[in-house]
């Protein structure tokens, strides 16, 4: 879902520590489409999304993503205008991160705000592509962990309450978690491991 200006991978070089090895195009889509009908890339259906079971299913894309992370070659693109899997992995770990973080809020208070969060500018700032797989892999697994916790703990009434993103869009935590379910799913088919 992240389109590259650079259009070849190379090295870190002393010019990279100061301009980082790529600029990336911001990724504008909306991507809150997902809720009303299926991705025609990854195939994700919002309709076969039961949302009481998130845990069991992102227990189940965290083993999926720990494979990935196993790869030999996880640091290099398969293509020059994507992320390669330690990018995309790196970017999951952070989803899971930022929607643990986005979900406190919403149980905590109906109503809460959220501001936007530029996923392309946090790549290029942490150097995902200069991370460490085994270190990745812990933190993704810590994060999603944390995550399906905070998802298992949801109480009936609490399904129901709002959040509201800077850009207006407005979820119900149930919205949320098919909003949150697409996003690994869909990377795992950028790396070909759907
Ligand atoms: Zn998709």
């Amino acid at each position: 879902m992240t389109v590259l200006r650079r259009s070849y991978r190379r090295r870190a070089s002393a010019v990279d520590l100061v301009w980082g090895p790529m600029a990336i195009a911001p990724d504008n889509k909306d991507w809150t489409w997902v809720l009303e009908r299926p991705c025609p890339e990854c195939g994700f259906d919002a309709r076969d999304v039961i949302v009481r079971n998130m845990p069991s299913q992102l227990h189940e894309l965290i083993r999926s993503w720990q494979e990935v992370l196993l790869r030999d070659d996880v640091a290099q693109r398969g293509s020059p205008d994507k992320w390669s899997p330690l990018e995309y992995s790196c970017h999951v770990r952070d989803v899971f991160r930022l929607f643990d973080q986005r979900l406190e809020s919403m149980v905590a208070q109906d109503g809460a705000r959220f501001d936007n969060w530029d996923q392309d500018k946090t790549a290029v700032e942490e150097r995902y592509e200069l991370q460490d797989p085994s270190a990745v892999s812990q933190e993704l697994v810590d994060a999603g962990t944390s995550l399906a916790t905070r998802f298992a703990h949801i109480e009936a009434s609490q399904w129901g309450h709002r959040g509201i993103r800077s850009d207006g869009s407005t979820f119900s935590v149930s919205t949320f978690a098919i909003y949150l379910a697409h996003d690994p799913i869909h990377h795992l088919w950028d790396v070909g491991q759907a």
